[in-house]
């Protein structure tokens, strides 16, 4: 199976195969006067990524930029490494983000607490990017990504450093982690929500300015181009406040975290069931583990509840 799809004159998505695993993890391609790449995924991909961009029939020296949604390093991890390669590639960022990619340290502790010993495996090592490399995008403005002008729109939620990248010409849209994840083949869409920065109000704000953009297409990370923009969007949403009240419940009710985490799991192999068939493999928990999405809950209900008791005094 090819790691590359052609999915427009000018755009292709490259399967990074995270993980050893086909389909939950790419990078996109745009062609043109000043070839980019949108997202580069962890550093232990990125020869994947540069196999994939000599595929689409480009020599990686002609890329000059790269657009990180967020900084999560399945999404970003892999730029430090790529500007080491290429010094003259310049990376476009949320403002909240860029100085992670200056300086990773905090990034890559916070990533360690969730990940553990997976850590070098999924992602290898993240390697700092110089200052001057570096630029923030503030929201609504715009930049050349091959022969693409496209708008950065802040859309805080899944993190407060993200970003979704809007091509007004052509209704394609690069939404990150915001759509979820909805993986090729099948009819689920899992709600990504990790800690620590997981806000879901301002999640629903980001998901109300999306759906104002009309987009045609979203292209998602994880993965790959999807025309039923509004089911996604819709399905997202439903997810995000069902996932919630199931922690929220099972909170109040004095589960443990481990009891949570395992009815959650379950509770989605029987979505995924109902949608795809009983056949339906789980690669989504390759790319979005169902723990983690319960940590980031849980972390966010407590929090929230610190926030309500420190307002009544
Ligand atoms: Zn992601």
């Amino acid at each position: 199976m090819s790691r590359i799809q052609k999915i427009a004159d000018d755009l292709v998505v490259i399967d990074l195969n995270y993980d050893n695993t086909a389909q939950v993890d790419c990078a996109y391609l745009i062609l043109g006067a000043q070839p980019a790449l949108v997202e580069t995924g962890p550093t232990a991909t990125v020869e994947n990524l540069l196999a994939g961009v000599r595929e689409a029939g480009l020599d990686p020296a002609a890329l000059q930029a790269i657009a990180v949604t967020h900084i999560h390093l399945d999404h970003a991890g892999g730029a430090g490494a790529l500007v080491q390669r290429f010094p003259h590639l310049q990376v476009y960022v949320h403002p909240i983000g860029a100085p992670h990619l200056i300086d990773p340290t905090k990034l890559v502790a916070s990533a360690t607490r969730l990940y553990g010993e997976d850590m070098g495996r999924l992602f290898g090592e993240v390697i700092p990017i110089p200052a001057d490399r570096v630029r923030a995008l503030a929201d609504g403005e715009t930049v050349q990504l091959g022969g693409r002008r496209l708008a950065a729109v802040d859309t805080p939620g899944h993190a407060r450093h993200h970003h979704v990248y809007w091509d007004r010409t052509t209704g394609d849209l690069f939404t990150g982690d915001l759509a979820g994840v909805a993986l090729p083949g099948s009819h689920y869409v899992r709600a990504p929500t990790p800690p620590p920065e997981l806000d879901i109000p301002a999640w629903e704000h980001s998901l109300q300015k999306v759906r104002g953009l009309r987009s045609k297409r979203l292209l998602l990370t994880h993965f790959g181009p999807h025309n039923a923009v509004d089911d996604i969007l819709a399905q997202l949403d439903d997810s995000l406040h069902q996932n919630l009240h199931f922690v929220q419940n099972a909170m109040a009710a004095g589960e443990d975290e481990t009891s949570i985490i395992a009815r959650a799991r379950e509770d989605a192999l029987q979505a995924i069931a109902r949608r795809d068939g009983p056949g339906a493999r789980a690669r989504y928990e390759v790319i979005m583990p169902v723990r983690q999405s319960v940590l980031g809950l849980m972390r966010y209900i407590r929090k929230s509840d610190e926030r309500a008791r420190e307002a009544l005094g």
